[in-house]
């Protein structure tokens, strides 16, 4: 059976033909920028700062007027933000200057108000000196016009919003979000809102992966349950491939009644993979129709969490003209014993938190693959390695991250 790390392989693979240049874009306004993907290039269009910017509230002077202190000079005139210096500085002169305002010329440095005293008749005594420069960033200091901002591919996050605005992008070219196809299968499921007959159960998995679809920037298209019949999988498969990307949630195991794998053959959706040594999500299955993903998730709701976490999220992220990238793996020491008999990876759910500046990894109980209930607390999964039956307290492990912990994670267990 093949690896997570083989089965990760043959997804990112797919992931790299799916080039950027090939996918569809749509202008946004900025503030619907938010959580999406640039699909051009921004660079400056002014220097910024765009003229000698005061970086305090002062007055403006030339450095070598402060010796001796205090230094007695003639108040000549004011500059508040916004405003264009009139005069030009002269020897023996200061113009009090505010935040934000270009700094008149002739002057070399602003003295901060709180180092000042001001006089009677339109005088001012300086009480430090300041070096030539002082609390004036010059125009261009910090970026150039036309300088690179932000490269194809970005994702943009608040700051980015920020610096979008920053040059004027009131409209940005995004990739277009894709879009997801969910079918959930079973003769056993009822909506949300339905109260489970004897042996049925509510199809919790429509709604996870909608939510998990969602946060990971792509649009959920939910498609009516397909019962477990070869007609109904055939009709509503057939729906979901009209879509960028089509996840089939249960009905991919050795049951009887399993036959979407015999369906994704019949349709032409070619089998890349059907199982993974992995617990949860054994039966995952990823496959292919031309260029279109089609993923059969195990139907249990932890399994199809975790399978999405592993393959349908670097997927996601290739369509939206991000790199596949890796996962959110933090390494640190765990808090407890686990036993893992069953001689694949596991990816248990845990408590992963930062003590310290030490990262601790805390298996949760869980009940199973069935036991949603079990990752409400948790924020990540302890990796058990393939070769490791048993992880002991204190021992190093990796966890998977459901969120990035800034600067900590970003590699392959
Ligand atoms: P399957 O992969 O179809 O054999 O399903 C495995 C287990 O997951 C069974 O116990 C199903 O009842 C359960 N299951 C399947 N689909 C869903 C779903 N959409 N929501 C919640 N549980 C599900
Ligand atoms: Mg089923």
């Amino acid at each position: 059976m093949l690896t997570v790390k083989a089965a990760r392989e043959i997804v990112l693979d797919h992931c790299r033909s799916i080039r950027p240049d090939g996918l569809a874009t749509e202008v946004v306004p900025l503030p619907a920028s938010q959580g999406r993907v640039l699909a051009e290039p921004v660079h400056l269009d002014t220097d910024q700062p765009p003229f000698d910017r005061s970086m305090r509230d002062g007055y403006a002077v030339k450095s070598r007027d402060l010796d001796p202190l205090p230094a007695r000079l003639r108040c000549v005139g004011e500059i508040k933000a916004g405003e264009v210096p009139t005069r030009i500085l002269k020897s023996g002169e200061a113009i009090q200057i505010m935040t934000g305002a270009p700094a008149p010329e002739g002057a070399d440095a602003v003295v901060m108000v709180e180092h000042t005293e001001s006089l009677p008749k339109d005088e001012v005594a300086v009480l430090r000196s300041v070096p030539w420069g002082a609390n004036i960033a010059p125009r261009g200091s910090e970026r150039r016009c036309g300088e690179l901002l932000m490269p194809t591919s970005t994702r943009l996050g608040v700051l980015e919003v920020g610096g979008l605005a920053a040059v004027g992008k009131a409209r940005v070219q995004v990739y277009r979000r894709p879009e997801v196809s969910i079918l959930a299968t079973g003769d056993e499921l009822v909506d949300v809102d339905q109260e489970p007959g004897p042996g049925q159960i509510r199809n919790s998995n429509a709604y996870s992966l909608s939510a998990q679809v969602a946060s990971h920037g792509g649009v959920p298209r939910v498609l009516a349950t397909a019962g477990d019949t070869m007609e109904q999988l055939r009709r509503q498969i057939r729906l979901g491939l009209e879509s960028d990307l089509l996840l089939v949630s249960g009905g991919v195991s050795a049951g009887k009644y399993d036959l979407v794998e015999e369906v994704f053959e019949e349709l032409g959706i070619r089998i890349l993979f059907e199982a993974v040594s992995m617990r949860p999500g054994k039966p995952t299955v990823f496959a292919r129709r031309q260029q279109q993903c089609v993923f059969g998730l195990p139907g249990n709701p932890v399994s199809t969490f975790v399978a999405f976490e592993l393959f349908v999220s670097p997927v996601l992220k290739a369509l939206q003209g991000l790199s596949a990238g890796s996962l959110n793996v933090v390494r640190g020491r765990v808090q407890g014993k686990i036993l893992e008999k069953s001689g694949r990876t596991a990816l248990l759910p845990a408590a992963v938190t930062l003590d310290s500046g030490r990262i601790r990894i805390r298996p949760l109980s869980w009940k199973g693959s069935a036991d949603i209930f079990s990752l409400a607390d948790a924020n990540g999964l302890v990796v058990v390695p393939l070769e490791c039956r048993e992880l002991l307290p204190d021992q190093e492990a990796d966890a998977l991250l459901f969120e990035p912990m800034r600067g900590l994670s970003g590699c392959e267990f």
